[in-house]
């Protein structure tokens, strides 16, 4: 119980905000990795880096530019997919994968309110159509 709300925490974190990393941000205290230690936290680093995430995807329209633009600046970033759009658009899903990003999962429905086993089902429905186009 405690991974699944420490993974919508997670979802929900890069979502709404993006994440910078800072100097030393780890050091007050926070480990590098929740208890599993399946999720990174902080990665200590010397540099000012920021990680970029773009959620509810793909899109037919604007995941394609995002694409081209990343590409142009030789960037990654992470993907957070919704299950019924990827099955609607497996080629930019295939594409953000090959392109070298990462894909993440963002529900297959993206509900707001719904049980533990409803959020099991969207998070495994689109756990498996992402590797059904990736492999
Ligand atoms: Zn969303």
């Amino acid at each position: 119980m405690t991974r699944n709300y420490v993974f919508i925490f997670m979802v929900f974190f890069l979502i709404i905000s993006g994440f910078l990393v800072q100097e030393g941000y780890a050091d007050r205290g926070r480990p590098y990795y929740e208890e599993t230690g399946e999720v990174v936290w902080d990665i200590k680093t010397e540099d000012k880096i920021v990680a970029l995430t773009f959620d509810d995807g793909p899109h037919p329209k604007y995941t394609a530019a995002v694409l081209d633009l990343l590409a142009k600046y030789d960037a990654k970033a992470t993907f957070f997919i919704i299950g019924k759009n990827a099955e609607k658009y497996p080629e930019l899903v295939l594409r953000s994968y090959t392109e070298g990003h990462e894909l993440a999962n963002h529900t297959y429905t993206h509900p707001f309110k719904v049980s533990i086993k409803k959020l099991q089902e969207e998070l495994q429905k689109t756990n498996d159509t992402i590797y059904s186009i990736t492999g």
